[in-house]
This record gives structure tokens, sequence and C-alpha cells, in this order.
């Protein structure tokens, strides 16, 4: 099966195009375009992040690579044997996703790092899409609030009756499950909101909702 993915020059966010284009002749040699989810569609795990970090994902075309956030995911999924190889905040670096794929619950990059909700929810449709098409898939990890309602909307569920917090698993229905985490970002990190033992913890649960089992 395949997916529904953003063509590269997407027109659907008119200020996202605008930033993408104001990036491309600033920036020519970086991706510059809707990133592309990393991993294979048969994976048992869904990992949603926000959007691409403008100097980051952005400019190699991988989600969370060479973004700060990165340095904290890579090294963490080959530590629970979700990657294998080397994470080197490249797109070429030969790392490989074992059973999990990762994406954004917006393709393009936001100017300030914030997506608008009218672009979070025109964004949706390739999320939807996403889903539908994992036919293994048991477990998401969500990568903080937005895109925990991000999987929320496009699964046509309730906010009110699924909560943002963090480590907490969400059991939909016998096969699919959504585990909360907050946002591996530079500034969660560097404020103390998240540490590296308590993402592991939210990492844990999302593998342990699938028939893996972590290290
Ligand atoms: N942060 C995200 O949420 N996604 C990326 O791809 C990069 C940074």
């Amino acid at each position: 099966m395949s997916n529904a993915a953003p063509a590269q020059d997407c027109p659907l966010c008119p200020r996202l195009v605008e930033f993408r284009q104001e990036n491309q002749s600033k920036y020519p040699d970086w991706f510059n375009g809707p990133v592309p989810s990393f991993g294979d569609l048969d994976a048992e795990i869904l990992i949603v992040g926000l959007a691409p970090g403008l100097k980051g994902a952005n400019c190699t075309g991988r989600p969370f690579t060479g973004d700060y956030a990165g340095e904290l995911l890579y090294p963490s999924l080959i530590k629970f044997g979700l990657a294998s190889g080397t994470y080197g905040a490249a797109a070429n670096d030969g790392l490989i996703l074992r059973g999990c794929r990762i994406t954004n619950a917006v393709r393009c990059v936001p100017p300030a790092n914030k997506p608008t909700s009218v672009e979070q929810k025109t964004c949706r449709p390739f999320l939807v899409s996403e889903i539908e098409a994992m036919y293994s898939l048991t477990s998401i990890l969500a990568l903080g609030r937005i895109a925990h309602d991000a999987v929320l909307s496009t699964l046509g569920l309730r906010k009110s009756s699924y909560p943002f917090r963090h480590s907490a698993i969400h059991r939909f229905d016998k096969k699919l499950s959504l585990t909360d985490s907050y946002h591996c970002s530079r500034y969660n990190v560097n404020t103390g909101v998240l540490t590296e033992s308590m993402f592991h913890e939210a990492l844990g649960r999302a593998l342990s909702a699938t028939r893996k089992t972590s290290p």
C-alpha cells in the first residue's frame, strides 16, 4: 500500500510556501520542501513530531535530522533497538530505522517553529494517509501536545477524552495505542521539562505497546 505525500512544491499553506521560497533563495543547497516520513510503512511504531526545524530537517530532508531534537531522539532509538547504525545528523549517515517510522504533524518548516492551527489542519490529510497506509501499526508516540492533538483528530477522537500527559498510554482498541511524550526540543531539554530518562520512559512505553520488547 502507498500513501499520499505532499508534492515537493506543495501549494496548500500560503504562509509556508512564502517561507519556503525565502529559504530557497537564501539557502539554495538545502532541501527546503515538505519533509517526507522516514522508515518503512510496515513498521509497528509511528513517531509523530511537530514540524521540521529550519536548519535541521528542512535542510537535510529527513525528520529530526540536524535538529537539536534529533540528538536525543536518534540515539534513544538506537538504544531501544529501533534504529541501527550511527546518527550523523545527515540524511546520508546510513542510519536505518527498525520497526519504526517517523513523521511530522506539519511537513513544512514554519516560521519560528510555530505552525498555525489552520496549517496543522491543512496538513492533516497526509497524516491520515500515513496512518492508514501503516498496515502493521500498533503504537503511536506523539512528541508534544500538537502531535498528540493531530493524532486524535486524525483518528476522529475527542481531545477531552484523551488528555495529553507525559508518558501516558491511551489505548484506543485492542490494536492501537497512543503514548505521549514531551517534545525533545532544545527548550524542553534545557529547561529540564524533559530529561533523557523521562524520554526513555515514554519510548519504552510506546515499545511495550507493540509485540516487541524493550532492552
Ligand atoms: N522537530 C520536529 O518536531 N520534527 C522535526 O522533523 C524536526 C524537529
